[in-house]
Protein backbone atom coordinates (compact mmCIF):
# COMPACT_ATOMS: atom_id res chain seq x y z
CA UNK A 1 0.00 0.00 0.00
CA UNK A 2 1.15 3.63 -1.14
CA UNK A 3 2.31 5.87 2.14
CA UNK A 4 0.68 8.72 0.69
CA UNK A 5 -1.75 9.66 -1.72
CA UNK A 6 -2.50 12.66 -3.88
CA UNK A 7 -6.18 12.61 -5.39
CA UNK A 8 -7.95 14.80 -7.99
CA UNK A 9 -11.71 15.42 -6.84
CA UNK A 10 -13.01 16.94 -10.16
CA UNK A 11 -16.38 17.13 -9.05
CA UNK A 12 -19.15 17.98 -12.04
CA UNK A 13 -15.81 19.40 -14.09
CA UNK A 14 -13.30 18.56 -16.66
CA UNK A 15 -10.20 20.05 -16.93
CA UNK A 16 -10.11 23.05 -19.10
CA UNK A 17 -7.22 21.76 -21.06
CA UNK A 18 -9.17 18.43 -22.13
CA UNK A 19 -9.12 15.16 -21.04
CA UNK A 20 -6.39 13.83 -22.79
CA UNK A 21 -3.81 16.78 -22.53
CA UNK A 22 -4.44 16.14 -18.77
CA UNK A 23 -3.18 12.58 -18.64
CA UNK A 24 -0.50 12.92 -21.35
CA UNK A 25 0.95 16.03 -18.56
CA UNK A 26 0.33 13.37 -15.85
CA UNK A 27 2.38 11.13 -17.85
CA UNK A 28 5.14 13.23 -18.65
CA UNK A 29 6.08 14.40 -14.87
CA UNK A 30 8.37 12.60 -12.62
CA UNK A 31 6.76 10.45 -10.09
CA UNK A 32 6.68 12.91 -7.27
CA UNK A 33 5.93 12.09 -4.09
CA UNK A 34 2.36 10.88 -4.05
CA UNK A 35 0.14 7.84 -5.07
CA UNK A 36 -1.58 9.84 -7.99
CA UNK A 37 -5.58 9.19 -7.90
CA UNK A 38 -7.59 10.69 -10.32
CA UNK A 39 -11.43 10.80 -9.11
CA UNK A 40 -13.67 12.27 -12.74
CA UNK A 41 -17.31 12.52 -13.28
CA UNK A 42 -18.68 9.07 -13.72
CA UNK A 43 -19.40 9.29 -17.77
CA UNK A 44 -15.44 9.83 -17.84
CA UNK A 45 -14.71 7.19 -16.31
CA UNK A 46 -13.81 4.28 -19.18
CA UNK A 47 -11.85 7.08 -21.21
CA UNK A 48 -9.97 7.93 -18.01
CA UNK A 49 -9.29 4.20 -17.48
CA UNK A 50 -8.33 3.93 -20.30
CA UNK A 51 -5.92 6.87 -20.59
CA UNK A 52 -4.43 5.72 -16.89
CA UNK A 53 -3.63 2.75 -18.51
CA UNK A 54 -2.05 3.74 -21.38
CA UNK A 55 -0.08 7.06 -20.40
CA UNK A 56 0.02 7.17 -16.15
CA UNK A 57 0.06 3.45 -15.18
CA UNK A 58 1.40 4.36 -11.61
CA UNK A 59 -2.05 6.05 -11.21
CA UNK A 60 -5.34 5.24 -10.53
CA UNK A 61 -9.13 6.25 -10.72
CA UNK A 62 -11.68 6.86 -8.15
CA UNK A 63 -15.24 7.62 -8.21
CA UNK A 64 -16.90 10.86 -6.61
CA UNK A 65 -19.82 9.30 -4.85
CA UNK A 66 -21.51 5.05 -5.63
CA UNK A 67 -24.91 3.70 -4.49
CA UNK A 68 -24.94 1.32 -1.58
CA UNK A 69 -26.31 -1.66 -3.06
CA UNK A 70 -24.56 -3.88 -5.75
CA UNK A 71 -27.81 -3.93 -7.71
CA UNK A 72 -31.34 -3.33 -7.94
CA UNK A 73 -34.39 -0.91 -8.58
CA UNK A 74 -32.84 2.07 -7.72
CA UNK A 75 -33.02 4.61 -10.26
CA UNK A 76 -30.09 6.78 -11.03
CA UNK A 77 -27.71 5.16 -8.84
CA UNK A 78 -24.19 3.65 -9.74
CA UNK A 79 -22.97 0.47 -8.25
CA UNK A 80 -20.01 -0.22 -6.34
CA UNK A 81 -19.93 -3.82 -8.55
CA UNK A 82 -20.53 -2.15 -11.89
CA UNK A 83 -17.18 0.80 -10.98
CA UNK A 84 -14.69 -2.51 -9.94
CA UNK A 85 -15.54 -4.16 -13.33
CA UNK A 86 -14.77 -1.18 -15.34
CA UNK A 87 -11.74 -0.31 -13.37
CA UNK A 88 -11.89 1.41 -10.47
CA UNK A 89 -10.51 1.19 -7.61
CA UNK A 90 -11.17 3.84 -5.29
CA UNK A 91 -14.01 5.66 -4.21
CA UNK A 92 -14.46 9.17 -2.30
CA UNK A 93 -17.59 8.28 0.11
CA UNK A 94 -19.40 11.03 2.37
CA UNK A 95 -17.89 14.16 0.74
CA UNK A 96 -18.97 17.62 2.47
CA UNK A 97 -20.89 18.34 -1.13
CA UNK A 98 -23.28 14.85 -0.96
CA UNK A 99 -23.85 15.19 2.55
CA UNK A 100 -24.95 18.72 2.57
CA UNK A 101 -26.32 19.26 -0.56
CA UNK A 102 -27.80 15.68 -1.37
CA UNK A 103 -28.63 15.34 1.90
CA UNK A 104 -26.85 12.42 2.38
CA UNK A 105 -27.06 10.83 6.07
CA UNK A 106 -24.29 8.77 8.38
CA UNK A 107 -26.61 5.85 8.09
CA UNK A 108 -26.34 5.87 4.13
CA UNK A 109 -22.67 6.85 4.03
CA UNK A 110 -22.19 4.20 6.60
CA UNK A 111 -23.97 1.40 4.03
CA UNK A 112 -22.04 2.89 0.84
CA UNK A 113 -18.77 2.33 3.00
CA UNK A 114 -19.89 -1.37 3.06
CA UNK A 115 -21.02 -1.50 -0.28
CA UNK A 116 -17.67 -0.33 -1.49
CA UNK A 117 -15.95 -2.84 0.57
CA UNK A 118 -17.89 -5.37 -0.72
CA UNK A 119 -17.47 -4.47 -4.20
CA UNK A 120 -13.31 -4.55 -3.53
CA UNK A 121 -13.33 -0.65 -3.86
CA UNK A 122 -10.86 1.25 -1.63
CA UNK A 123 -13.32 3.79 0.16
CA UNK A 124 -12.09 7.55 1.01
CA UNK A 125 -14.43 8.37 3.46
CA UNK A 126 -14.72 12.14 4.02
CA UNK A 127 -14.86 13.88 7.28
CA UNK A 128 -15.15 17.54 8.34
CA UNK A 129 -16.90 19.74 10.72
CA UNK A 130 -18.43 23.23 9.41
CA UNK A 131 -17.34 26.66 11.50
CA UNK A 132 -19.99 26.62 14.14
CA UNK A 133 -18.86 23.62 15.15
CA UNK A 134 -15.22 24.61 15.01
CA UNK A 135 -15.75 27.61 16.92
CA UNK A 136 -17.53 26.39 19.34
CA UNK A 137 -14.48 23.91 20.07
CA UNK A 138 -16.55 20.57 19.22
CA UNK A 139 -14.44 19.69 16.01
CA UNK A 140 -12.92 16.55 18.46
CA UNK A 141 -16.65 15.33 19.55
CA UNK A 142 -18.09 16.06 16.55
CA UNK A 143 -15.52 14.22 14.09
CA UNK A 144 -15.32 11.07 16.34
CA UNK A 145 -19.57 10.79 15.96
CA UNK A 146 -19.18 10.68 12.29
CA UNK A 147 -16.20 8.08 12.77
CA UNK A 148 -18.44 6.17 14.76
CA UNK A 149 -21.44 6.45 12.74
CA UNK A 150 -19.56 4.91 9.53
CA UNK A 151 -17.93 1.98 11.51
CA UNK A 152 -19.50 -1.63 10.38
CA UNK A 153 -18.70 -4.89 10.31
CA UNK A 154 -16.90 -4.72 6.45
CA UNK A 155 -13.82 -3.09 8.69
CA UNK A 156 -13.15 -6.03 9.94
CA UNK A 157 -11.85 -7.82 6.97
CA UNK A 158 -10.82 -4.66 4.84
CA UNK A 159 -7.56 -4.20 2.80
CA UNK A 160 -7.75 -0.18 3.57
CA UNK A 161 -9.37 2.70 4.56
CA UNK A 162 -8.92 6.05 3.57
CA UNK A 163 -10.29 8.95 5.85
CA UNK A 164 -9.90 12.27 4.50
CA UNK A 165 -10.39 15.06 7.04
CA UNK A 166 -12.10 18.33 5.09
CA UNK A 167 -13.36 21.14 6.80
CA UNK A 168 -16.26 22.30 4.87
CA UNK A 169 -15.13 25.86 5.68
CA UNK A 170 -11.72 24.98 3.85
CA UNK A 171 -13.53 23.27 0.56
CA UNK A 172 -13.74 25.52 -2.15
CA UNK A 173 -13.48 28.84 -0.06
CA UNK A 174 -9.72 29.43 -0.41
CA UNK A 175 -9.25 29.60 2.87
CA UNK A 176 -7.14 26.08 4.17
CA UNK A 177 -6.71 24.69 7.66
CA UNK A 178 -2.68 25.72 9.09
CA UNK A 179 -0.46 22.66 8.72
CA UNK A 180 -1.08 22.99 12.85
CA UNK A 181 -4.39 23.17 12.86
CA UNK A 182 -4.56 19.99 10.74
CA UNK A 183 -1.78 18.40 12.11
CA UNK A 184 -3.49 18.38 15.73
CA UNK A 185 -6.66 17.34 13.95
CA UNK A 186 -5.36 13.99 12.56
CA UNK A 187 -4.15 12.87 15.51
CA UNK A 188 -8.03 13.72 16.93
CA UNK A 189 -9.11 11.47 14.25
CA UNK A 190 -6.61 8.74 14.69
CA UNK A 191 -7.71 8.35 18.22
CA UNK A 192 -11.15 8.42 17.35
CA UNK A 193 -10.41 5.81 14.47
CA UNK A 194 -8.49 3.70 17.08
CA UNK A 195 -11.37 3.65 19.42
CA UNK A 196 -15.09 3.33 17.52
CA UNK A 197 -13.21 0.84 14.34
CA UNK A 198 -10.83 -1.67 14.44
CA UNK A 199 -7.75 -0.64 16.75
CA UNK A 200 -5.51 -0.99 13.48
CA UNK A 201 -6.88 1.66 11.98
CA UNK A 202 -5.72 4.10 14.51
CA UNK A 203 -2.56 3.71 13.56
CA UNK A 204 -2.67 2.18 9.55
CA UNK A 205 -5.34 4.31 8.49
CA UNK A 206 -4.00 6.94 5.95
CA UNK A 207 -5.18 10.41 6.85
CA UNK A 208 -5.33 12.97 4.14
CA UNK A 209 -6.45 16.48 4.44
CA UNK A 210 -8.65 18.42 1.75
CA UNK A 211 -9.51 22.27 1.90
CA UNK A 212 -8.28 24.74 -0.95
CA UNK A 213 -4.73 22.67 -1.05
CA UNK A 214 -3.04 24.63 -4.04
CA UNK A 215 0.89 24.76 -4.76
CA UNK A 216 0.78 28.01 -2.51
CA UNK A 217 0.56 26.58 0.15
CA UNK A 218 1.76 22.81 0.46
CA UNK A 219 4.92 23.37 2.31
CA UNK A 220 3.68 24.71 5.61
CA UNK A 221 1.01 21.69 5.57
CA UNK A 222 3.66 19.29 4.19
CA UNK A 223 5.95 20.10 6.85
CA UNK A 224 3.57 18.44 9.88
CA UNK A 225 4.99 15.05 9.14
CA UNK A 226 1.55 12.93 10.23
CA UNK A 227 -0.69 14.20 7.06
CA UNK A 228 -0.41 11.19 4.96
CA UNK A 229 -1.55 12.99 1.41
CA UNK A 230 -4.55 15.48 0.16
CA UNK A 231 -7.86 15.46 -1.72
CA UNK A 232 -7.40 18.47 -4.30
CA UNK A 233 -10.47 19.79 -6.01
CA UNK A 234 -10.16 23.47 -7.27
CA UNK A 235 -6.28 22.99 -8.12
CA UNK A 236 -6.40 19.12 -9.19
CA UNK A 237 -8.37 20.47 -12.54
CA UNK A 238 -5.16 22.17 -13.89
CA UNK A 239 -2.54 19.48 -14.24
CA UNK A 240 0.54 21.86 -13.62
CA UNK A 241 -0.84 22.45 -10.10
CA UNK A 242 -1.81 19.10 -9.03
CA UNK A 243 2.15 18.09 -10.03
CA UNK A 244 2.92 21.30 -8.27
CA UNK A 245 1.25 19.70 -4.94
CA UNK A 246 2.52 16.43 -5.79
CA UNK A 247 6.37 17.67 -6.27
CA UNK A 248 5.58 19.70 -2.79
CA UNK A 249 3.76 17.28 -0.36
C1 LIG B 1 -12.83 18.83 -2.29
O1 LIG B 1 -13.74 19.00 -3.07
O2 LIG B 1 -12.73 17.74 -1.72
C2 LIG B 1 -11.89 19.92 -2.06
C3 LIG B 1 -11.00 19.77 -1.12
O3 LIG B 1 -12.01 21.04 -2.86
P1 LIG B 1 -11.02 22.32 -2.91
O4 LIG B 1 -9.61 21.77 -3.03
O5 LIG B 1 -11.44 23.07 -4.12
O6 LIG B 1 -11.21 23.06 -1.63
Amino acid sequence: MPNRYLIANWKMNVPPEGIERYFDALGEAGEGNGQLVVAPPFLYVPEVVRLVRDRVPRAAVAAQNCGDKPSGAFTGEVSPVMLRYHGVGHVIIGHSERRNLFGESDALIARKLTAALDAGLTPVLCIGEDLKVREAGRVSVFLADQIKAAASEALESAREVIVAYEPIWAIGTGRNASGAMVAETVAMIRESLGRFWPARYGQQAPILYGGSVTPDNISDLAANGNIDGYLVGGASLDSGKFLAINAGM
